[in-house]
């Protein structure tokens, strides 16, 4: 873990007097804990935003990057798939369109491009400080299985490999990751290594109140994870 690189982020956003961080930001924290991540960059303007689509490849993904809106795609801070620089223009445009009328005093820090993957499973592994037990880390599948099914398992933080693994088996979605009918056998291994790091990271960093990568994108079994969103919320060590 490359604490003085954390310690830095989470500093200018302090200084600045935010308590989240961007998600290019919280996306930096996680690279810094070797968590891995989808390539992630910031445009300011349009033609910033096409050179870096450029290199990271088509298809690429937009999304808003304000410290005002964190639920990005319930007002149409995000697209998937843009295929071509015309494409790209237009959702560009689309996004900023949609961002002003949802909020217009939102403050507006750029757009992010992003590489647009296709994954074998989404889920999400979570950290946060709770007030009775201390830092926990949380891990399901996304949407619904969260909000309505509660499919998720917690457990104290720092935990080792074994534990995180036993957390993976013991949601009832289980059977969709380890290759059921016929699906693809996915990464296990990496999601338990991911709530290895996120544990670590919580319980080094007491400051760090909540984390939420949500989703992380899981591949077939050997190719990995990546986490395409991620959400850090601050608050004083001793809150
Ligand atoms: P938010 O949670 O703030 O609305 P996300 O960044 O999670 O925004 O994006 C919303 C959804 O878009 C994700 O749950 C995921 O399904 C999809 N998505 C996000 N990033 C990518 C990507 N890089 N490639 C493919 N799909 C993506
Ligand atoms: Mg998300």
């Amino acid at each position: 873990m490359d604490k003085s690189t954390i310690v830095e982020i989470l500093e200018k956003a302090k200084t600045e007097g935010r308590k989240i961080l961007t998600e290019p930001e919280a996306k930096q924290v996680l690279q810094a804990c070797e968590i891995p991540v989808n390539k992630t960059q910031l445009a300011t303007n349009l033609d910033e935003a096409i050179r870096l689509a450029r290199e990271i490849n088509y298809p690429v993904v937009l999304k808003i990057v304000s410290p005002d809106i964190t639920h990005k795609s319930d007002c149409g801070g995000v697209r998937v798939g843009i295929g071509s620089e015309t494409e790209l223009r237009r959702a560009y445009q689309e996004i900023l369109d949609n961002i002003r009328a949802y909020n217009p005093k939102a403050q507006i820090l750029g757009v992010a491009v992003q590489e647009h993957l296709s994954p074998a499973a989404e889920v999400i592994v979570g950290g946060l400080q709770d007030k009775s037990f201390g830092p926990t880390v949380m891990f399901g599948f996304g949407g619904i299985w969260v909000e309505v099914l509660k499919d998720i398992s917690f457990r104290l933080a720092p935990l080792n490999s074994g534990e995180a693994l036993e957390m993976i088996r013991e949601i009832k979605g289980y059977p969709l990751l380890s290759g059921y009918r016929g699906r693809p056998q996915t990464d296990i291994e990496a999601i338990a290594d991911t709530i290895v790091k996120v544990g670590n990271l919580v319980a080094e960093f007491p400051q760090i109140k909540e984390l939420d990568i949500n989703p992380l994108f899981v591949f077939e079994k050997g190719k990995g994870v990546k986490a395409v969103d991620a959400r850090i919320g601050l608050g004083e060590s001793n809150e």
